[in-house]
């Protein structure tokens, strides 16, 4: 691509924001042109404004770029935009985002939107033609841009890993997750309630994950998005890892698949992201490990660049068909790295 696409970051002081920073550098389509966060850090430079948790060390120059207001006149002013992301908090999202959207092509990670009919949930592995929805929604609310979502965390790597299982016929699943802290943002989880602890309640996440599963998993019939037709129950619990979300699923099917059969289902899974060779599309969405104790955060959070699901722990259940294991990267498959692989989808398809 001759040209970069050239975007603001709103949320980018925060943990999802900062993951976005991180792997925008060097990125080939895209270029960080604004950055922006609530009044406490505009008007600093990024380096004072943001307290940076990442591995890698910030970039001498991000740190000296100055933030701006999260609001479409202080973005405008502090640079030329093709492409807004956001990771704003999801009760703020909600009228920002839609500002923008009237403008900019808007890649959010936040709640706000993602249920809106008009409004595409999108893992573009799993339901890259769900990026039409856009056409109807630019035509209904008169938009020149467009607000376009990502699944919560804990959603994504586990639509992830059911898609390839649909071939099968979903019936029931339940999963229980075991949530990274860095979930919660930063600095997130106070330290004296997570040590030597589990919190077994994340407000509103077991109402995404049954929710937006459904959306994610459903068709597109050319004007609306009808769900999937199985039934799924989650309980999410946050536990002391820095970042990754483990989560035990179990699942009922209509058919009776061997295990090597599920294992290789799993494996094969390819999607559109791969065949377009999009620059963040890991080679493999779904990696199978065989030891009996992976995959684990620690080891295996980093897989695919952190892009891939792992998935491990492959066997019958008495009352189910079958569970596995699966872990995700949440702030990157889950957060950033899949919000930018959505913008890469968006603009491969001519849509941004
Ligand atoms: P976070 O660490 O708390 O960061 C929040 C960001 O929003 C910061 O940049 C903050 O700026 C900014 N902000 C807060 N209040 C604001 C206001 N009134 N006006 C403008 N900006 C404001 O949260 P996060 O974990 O990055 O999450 C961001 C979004 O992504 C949330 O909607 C979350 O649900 C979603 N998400 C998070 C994850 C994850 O793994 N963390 C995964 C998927 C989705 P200041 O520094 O200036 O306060």
């Amino acid at each position: 691509m001759s040209n970069k696409r050239k975007v603001a970051i709103l949320g980018a002081t925060g943990a999802v924001g900062q993951r976005f920073i991180q792997l925008l550098q060097g990125h080939p389509w895209f270029e960080i042109e604004v950055l922006a966060a609530s009044e406490r850090s505009a008007g600093k430079k990024y380096g004072e404004a943001c307290n940076w948790v990442m591995e890698t060390n910030l970039p001498p120059e991000i740190a000296e770029m100055p933030v701006a207001n999260a609001d479409v006149a202080s973005v405008e002013k502090a640079g030329d935009v093709d492409i807004v992301f956001s990771s704003l908090p999801g009760d703020l999202a909600g009228p920002v985002e839609a500002e923008f959207a009237a403008l900019y092509p808007v890649f959010s990670k936040a709640s706000a939107h993602r249920m809106e009919k008009d409004v595409p949930l999108v893992i573009p592995e799993i339901n890259p033609d769900h990026t039409d929805l856009i056409k109807i929604q630019q035509k209904q609310r008169g938009w020149k841009g467009f607000i376009t979502t990502d699944p919560n965390c804990s959603t994504i790597q586990l639509a992830i890993s059911l898609k390839p299982l649909m071939q099968f016929g979903l019936n029931q699943i339940i999963v229980n997750t075991m949530q990274a802290l860095s979930g919660a943002g930063y600095p997130g989880v106070a330290s004296l309630d997570i040590i030597d602890n589990v919190v077994p309640f994340i407000s509103g996440e077991e109402e995404k994950m049954e929710q937006e599963s459904l959306k994610i998993l459903g068709s597109f019939n050319g004007k609306s998005v009808q769900n999937a037709d199985f039934q799924i129950s989650a309980s999410c619990n946050r536990v002391q890892v820095k970042d990754g979300h483990l989560e035990s699923v179990f699942v009922k099917l209509n058919e009776d698949p061997s295990l090597d059969e599920i294992e290789a289902a799993f494996t094969k899974f390819k999607g559109e992201p791969q065949k377009l060779k999009l620059p963040s599309a890991p080679v493999n969405p779904i990696v199978v490990r065989h030891e009996k104790n992976r995959p684990q955060p620690r080891f295996d959070r980093d897989t695919g660049c952190g892009m891939s699901v792992v998935v491990g722990r492959i066997r019958k259940d008495p009352i189910m068909s079958f569970k596995y294991i699966c872990l995700g990267h949440n702030t990157v498959r889950g957060a950033a790295g899949g919000g930018i692989l959505s913008a890469e989808l968006y603009v491969a398809k001519g849509l941004a």
